[in-house]
């Protein structure tokens, strides 16, 4: 069997029978595709650390009948700092599914390849705004950012008041337009903003004087409406989802929290 060497991050790792590791690979000369690592859980084996879910590695690997069968494998980067806790793990799992979903099978695709590997390495180093940002590039990559300069139905470019978003305009309305078509999901102006920002790929993306909580609800709405979009281009839901839902379910919980103490008091 002949075999060759690509670059790859591990996108998916499996346990396959006794001691084997299913892998889905997102090479960045050949795309996505399965690979099998032969005997990789077994303690004392050379694949064992390379073939694990979210490494960037060069593989060598020969082309099976069905699947490609991994010989070698030299890593690049372990993102070490994935493994440090439940949420990384959690990010770095969306974004490797988001790969997954929005990739052609075996069809190359260096540019997401890219955004994969700054994503992870940003999630790894503790970054907060690595899965939205890679969220912003994937959704300028397959050419469906939503419009910002006006309204998405009937063009106006001054839009004064609110802005809604419509998942069938790709894009945002006019209040006008958006109670002519019954929609209702007003988007805050520092949200669109932050859009902006994304979009435009700026290196500060909010205001330094907003407080913490502030910041984390503006970013997880705009994670949000992203994700949002790209689940509307796939026409498919994504199962992890939740990621990046944490900030706003413990700032939640501590509304509930006051309230609560407020009742009592
Ligand atoms: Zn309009």
């Amino acid at each position: 069997m002949p075999s060759y060497n690509t670059e790859v991050i591990v996108t998916s790792a499996r346990r396959y029978g006794e001691a084997d590791r299913l892998l889905i690979l997102f090479s960045k000369d050949r795309g996505r595709f399965s690979a099998i690592a032969k005997s990789a859980r077994k303690p004392k084996s050379s694949l064992r650390g390379g073939s694990e879910v979210f490494i960037r590695a060069t593989y060598q690997l020969a082309e099976g009948r069905s699947l490609h069968i991994v010989r070698q494998i030299e890593i690049i980067d372990a993102h070490l700092g994935i493994r440090e806790n439940w949420r990384r793990l959690q990010m770095a799992g969306h974004v490797a599914e988001i790969v997954n979903k929005v990739s052609v099978e075996k069809i190359p695709d260096p540019e997401l390849y890219g955004y994969l590997a700054n994503a992870l390495k940003g999630i790894s180093d503790g970054s907060d705004d690595a899965v939205i940002r890679f969220k912003a590039e994937v959704l300028n990559h397959l050419g469906v950012f939503p419009e910002l300069a006006g309204c998405a139905a009937c063009a106006t470019s001054r839009v004064k008041g609110d802005v809604h978003l419509s998942n069938e305009h790709h894009g945002f309305l006019c209040v006008d337009c958006a109670k002519d078509k019954g929609i209702w999901h007003p988007v805050p102006m520092s949200v669109l903003y932050l859009l902006h920002g994304l979009r435009e790929g700026q290196g500060d993306l909010i205001d330094p004087d907003l407080s913490d909580d502030e910041v984390k609800e503006i970013l997880e709405q705009g994670d949000e409406i992203l994700t949002m979009l790209i689940q509307v281009f796939l026409q498919h839901g994504l199962k992890t989802t939740g990621a990046t839902r944490h900030a706003r379910n413990s700032k939640m919980k501590n509304d509930k929290k006051l309230a609560k103490d407020a009742d009592n008091n």
